[in-house]
């Protein structure tokens, strides 16, 4: 199953692009959960994805990893 190409914006993995298909992902320790914006980049407009605040609560792993 092919995915979309978003961007995610926040936290530590703002900027990246992803593959995904569902409605969160997870990008290294973070959660992004899909916004309702667009963003142009070279090439297209992608859907972004933003950053969850309370992710690393969720994750359990609190300021060990690279999280806001
Ligand atoms: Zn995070």
């Amino acid at each position: 199953m092919v995915g979309d190409l978003v961007v995610l914006q926040g936290g530590p993995g703002g900027g990246q692009q992803m593959e995904t298909s569902g409605p969160t992902l997870v990008w290294r320790a973070c959660l992004y959960e899909r916004s309702g914006e667009h963003q142009w980049v070279k090439g297209g407009e992608l859907r972004v994805y933003a950053h969850v605040v309370d992710c690393c609560e969720g994750y359990g792993r609190g300021d060990t990893e690279q999280c806001e």
